[in-house]
């Protein structure tokens, strides 16, 4: 018999690249779909069927979801535009516009009868008035509601949990949805402006590192507490509550609570230093404090996550070492910070703007005017400066940005992605050996 074909969209992302590896390993035959071209992703697995870049990977569009989903026997919804506080506080619209993909995702699946859906839900849905304490006792599945999620971002999590739960209903299919409460772990998103709090530390101690500079830029005062969950818990999780019958939305996170502060002084320790705080009040900070109530999960599956923050935390640091100063030096290590993010930048993670899409119009919004002049990118100096070292990480620079940047890219060696952690793959599927570190 032909092994189960599972599809996952977002697979060019950074749980959705663990989770097609978990699935190879375990024998699974493995669809992964991103809008980002090939030599973007975090993880490209050559023994999978690979979807990559506008015309072929972009799940707003329901003719690619449908083919993605033919004869698929699960199919694992990750795709979504999004990224850390500061990118989700500043761009609402385009989170909101993930609807499409999830709406269309999930038509697919039905129409081609997979055996199971699985939605990528978030801790953002929850009530943000159950979340202004830093003390805060732990959120169960049912603070959700009265509805108060985290505008934008939280809003279309909720929304799309709750066509799940619809679907389920009216139509039968077997929807299972988690609420995923912060993940981090190598092969993710570490600068550009979309990375989380514990990759972005992990950065700012290895640029003082490397740059002797022995300061840290803390977000809000440091007191706002947090969960995180190592991503081979997450890739864990999800096989569990996708084959369980927990019909509702359930977390999926750890309960290991920390404070940003104690979350530097994780880093610090293993980085072997000690660095000069100053702390940013104006910058985007979340609620107060967020914590992952795992009575449910345990009940249900007698398991919850359980990497210790310590040693996931070590992992991670190492794999963003290497990054890091593969690309940069002593007197580079600040550009690092540089956010390719503006408000309203481009709604398309990576160069996705495809004008011969019946969805265009729809992508247009939220693009700045001067876009089609191709000067948009060019008054922006953070966009063009962070372009021109050829930033990567998962941020994503202006097509104007890059535009600018493209002889400095050239000139650059670009370090490429690893394939299944040995090869590299560059755009196109071509497989080119590059001295890497
Ligand atoms: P990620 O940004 O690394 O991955 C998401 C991927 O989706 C990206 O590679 C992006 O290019 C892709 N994408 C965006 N729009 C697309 C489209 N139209 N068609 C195809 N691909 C598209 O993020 P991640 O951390 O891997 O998150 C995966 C999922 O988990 C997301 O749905 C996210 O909302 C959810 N989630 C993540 C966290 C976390 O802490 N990482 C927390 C809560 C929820």
């Amino acid at each position: 018999m032909a092994s189960k074909l599972a599809v996952i969209a977002g697979g060019g992302g950074f749980i959705g690249g663990h989770l097609a590896r978990y699935f190879l390993e375990k024998g699974f035959r493995v669809r992964v779909a991103d809008i980002k071209p090939l030599n973007e992703w975090y993880q490209v697995h050559k023994e999978s069927e690979n979807h990559a870049g506008p015309t072929k990977g972009d799940c707003r569009d329901f003719r690619i979801c449908r083919t993605l989903c033919k004869s698929a026997t699960e199919a694992y919804q990750l795709a979504a535009d999004m990224g850390g506080m500061g990118f989700i506080e500043n761009n609402k619209a385009l989170c909101m516009l993930s609807v499409l993909t999830n709406t269309h995702m999930i038509l697919a699946a039905q129409e081609a009868g997979v055996e199971r859906f699985f939605y990528a839900s978030s801790a953002c849905v929850y009530n943000a008035d159950k979340q202004k304490d830093p003390n805060i006792t732990a959120l169960k599945e049912a603070d959700a509601y009265p509805a108060l999620p985290e505008d934008g971002y939280g809003w279309e999590k909720l929304f799309s949990e709750r066509m799940c739960r619809h679907f389920r209903e009216d139509f039968g299919l077997k929807t299972r949805v988690a609420r995923f409460h912060n993940v981090y772990g190598p092969e993710g998103t570490w600068e550009g402006g979309r990375e989380k709090a514990p990759a972005a530390i992990c950065r700012k101690v290895i640029a003082a590192k490397v740059s002797g500079k022995h300061e840290i830029e803390i977000w809000g005062d440091g007191t706002q507490t947090r969960s995180f969950m190592y991503v081979d818990d997450c890739t864990k999780g999800i096989d569990k509550i996708t084959q369980s019958d927990i019909l509702e939305p359930i977390n999926l996170g750890s309960s290991e609570l920390v404070s940003i502060n104690q979350l530097v002084d994780i880093a610090e320790g293993i980085a072997g230093i000690k660095l000069h705080r100053r702390y940013k009040l104006d910058a985007p900070r979340g609620v107060a404090g967020r914590n992952s109530d795992n009575a449910k999960i345990k009940q249900y599956l007698s398991w919850e996550p359980d990497t210790r923050l310590r040693d996931g935390m070590e992992k991670t640091y190492r794999w963003i070492w290497d990054e890091f100063t593969a690309k940069y030096n002593a007197a580079t290590a600040g550009q690092s910070s540089i956010s390719t993010f503006t408000k309203g930048s481009h709604p398309i993670p990576g160069d996705g703007y495809n004008p011969e899409s019946r969805h265009a119009d729809t992508w247009k919004q939220g693009i700045p005017a001067t876009y089609d002049g191709g000067v948009g990118g060019s008054s922006e100096p953070a966009a063009r400066a962070s372009a021109a070292t050829g930033s990567r990480g998962g941020g994503k620079a202006t097509p104007a940005a890059k535009k600018a940047a493209k002889p400095a890219k050239k000139a650059a060696a670009k370090p490429a992605r690893k394939v299944s952690g040995k090869k590299v793959v560059k755009a196109g599927g071509k497989k080119k050996a590059a001295a890497r570190r």
